[in-house]
């Protein structure tokens, strides 16, 4: 192993699941040795996503214990581990989205990394990429949203939200969103959303149905989960789509198909890994949402960039909807 790599690092892994008490803060985990078809990265910076959550508290089952959280990181190639390294060399700027990412240093695989573009400031690679390109998959495949479309995004001033704001502005659609605070109502209107609704008092379906003549909105982006499912099946058009991608309030208990009978609703659980797959589909995504980041100026929000020794602080606030926009951890804190 290089010389300059040490043999363990700082890094959070958890034992058991449960609530943020499980997540361990330890500062003597060997580093990993990449293998082939790997390499091995400095994170600099590490992005907190939703499903490090749900691997934390269960809901997603780890694949073994102790188990590593994380899935998106931006740092430095320091090793090659040899194999296909998709023309990757020491000294590399990249981001990552693998298993592993809340440490010092991550072994991933190689075919999952992207360079950063010149051009793109710290941070930004880690506080854009999972949260972006979900919104972006989201918006092409799961629903390929046209221009005029009347949109309904939920937690809009999330990170996913936020994203999915900004994307629909510059698709043309006319989205609603909604948002559990007034001031969250003004980032999501300030991303794009042409209407915000704060659901913590108003009533978001009279509010669809009042913009949209009756009609209902012909996708809904529902990130929310549980808590917002129903609400989402009622404000669906006609041959609508409800993307129901993500589990911020609970899971969605099974529902009846027949349910989708009466507007002819499509109704669709994507996740972006799967629009992910190939490199030719990751290369390609990524590089469309960085040249928005650096060619268009997207505005890439981040909430606050917590030492890793404080991750249970980023993940208490993340699930108490405390935040807006994207949350790091700064693994060298
Ligand atoms: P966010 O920054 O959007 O945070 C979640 C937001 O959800 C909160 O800020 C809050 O906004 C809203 N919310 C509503 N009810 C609850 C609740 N009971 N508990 C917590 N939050 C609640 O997070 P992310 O952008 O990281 O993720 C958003 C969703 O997208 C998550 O469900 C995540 O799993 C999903 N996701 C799915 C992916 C996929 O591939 N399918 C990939 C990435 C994310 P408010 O206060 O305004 O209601």
């Amino acid at each position: 192993m290089t010389s300059s790599v040490p043999s363990t690092m700082k890094g959070v892994m958890i034992n058991k699941t449960g609530g943020t008490e499980v997540l361990e803060y330890k500062t003597d985990i060997p580093v990993p040795t990449p293998i082939d078809g790997q390499i091995l990265v400095k994170n600099d910076y590490i992005g907190v996503n939703f499903i490090d959550t749900y691997f934390r508290s269960g809901l997603y089952p780890a694949p073994q214990m102790p188990y590593i959280l994380g899935r998106e990181a931006e740092g430095t190639v320091v090793k090659l581990g040899g194999g296909d390294s998709y023309g990757l060399k020491e000294g590399d700027k990249v981001v990552v989205m693998c298993e592993g990412t809340y440490a010092e240093y991550t072994s991933a695989p190689a075919a999952r990394a992207v360079k950063v573009p010149a051009g793109m400031d710290s941070k930004i690679g880690a506080a854009a990429w999972l949260q972006g390109l979900t919104a972006l998959t989201m918006v092409r495949e799961a629903h390929a949203v046209k221009k005029g479309d009347w949109v309904l995004v939920h937690a809009a001033a999330g990170g996913t939200g936020l994203w999915l704001c900004q994307l629909l502005r510059a698709i043309g659609a006319n989205t609603i969103g909604t948002a559990s605070t007034d001031e969250k109502v003004e980032l999501a209107k300030k991303a794009g959303a042409t209407h915000v609704v704060n659901y913590s008092h108003e009533d978001v379906k009279a509010k669809v149905m009042e913009l949209t003549g009756g009609q209902g909105c012909i996708a809904i982006f529902d990130g929310v989960g549980k808590s917002t499912f129903d609400l989402s099946l009622d404000c669906v058009a006609r041959k609508g789509s409800l993307i129901s991608f993500g589990n911020a309030s609970g899971a969605v208990p099974p529902v009846t198909i027949a349910r989708l009978s009466a507007k002819n609703v499509r109704l669709m659980r994507p996740t972006l890994f799967n629009y992910i797959v190939t490199r030719e589909e990751l290369e390609g995504y990524t590089n469309e949402l960085f040249g928005l980041v650096v060619k268009d100026k997207f505005d890439v929000r981040i909430h606050e960039t917590y030492p890793l020794s404080e991750v249970a602080r980023a993940h208490e606030y993340l699930e108490g909807r405390k935040t807006t926009g994207k949350l790091l951890l700064d693994p060298s804190k």
